[in-house]
């Protein structure tokens, strides 16, 4: 069926940064709690996900790749890699992860202590 690919990319850029904006944020020694509301995050934003298209890709992604929720950097990095995995399905460029460090700023200066409170 026709879809509308304008609105559908805008909508995965959208999503793409808040996605990788939170695990720039997350703690880099989260509690287990946390980790837990990380993991139990990603699994709902991929059931929920708009695009149901998109949403069956990337529960297939997911069951490859868990989340890793250990800590920030290992968080960062997956987030990366598994949208470097859309972008291969989609013939696009793929994403230097080693550049995620820096790259999502969520604006927060003032709570800059890294954690989530
Ligand atoms: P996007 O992929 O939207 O990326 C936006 C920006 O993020 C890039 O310009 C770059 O600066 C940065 N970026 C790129 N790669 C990475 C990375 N690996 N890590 C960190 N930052 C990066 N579209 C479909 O047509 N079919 C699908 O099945 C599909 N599945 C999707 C599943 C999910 C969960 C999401 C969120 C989106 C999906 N999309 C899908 C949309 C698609 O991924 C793109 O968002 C859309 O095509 C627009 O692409 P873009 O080239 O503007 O860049």
């Amino acid at each position: 069926k026709l879809g509308n690919e304008t609105a559908k990319a805008e909508l995965g850029r959208a999503t793409w940064k808040y996605f990788h904006t939170v695990f720039a944020r997350f703690p880099d020694t989260p509690s287990s709690e946390e980790q837990e509301a990380l993991r139990s995050w990603v699994y709902l934003f991929q059931r929920l996900y708009p695009c149901g298209e998109c949403a069956n890709h990337f529960g297939e992604i997911l069951a490859k790749f868990p989340p890793q929720v250990s800590g920030r950097s290992s968080a960062a990095v997956w987030g990366c890699h598994v949208h470097n995995e859309v972008n291969k399905s989609l013939k696009k460029e793929l994403f230097d992860c080693s550049r995620i460090g820096d790259f999502y700023d969520c604006g927060c200066a003032e709570d800059d202590k890294g954690e989530l409170d």
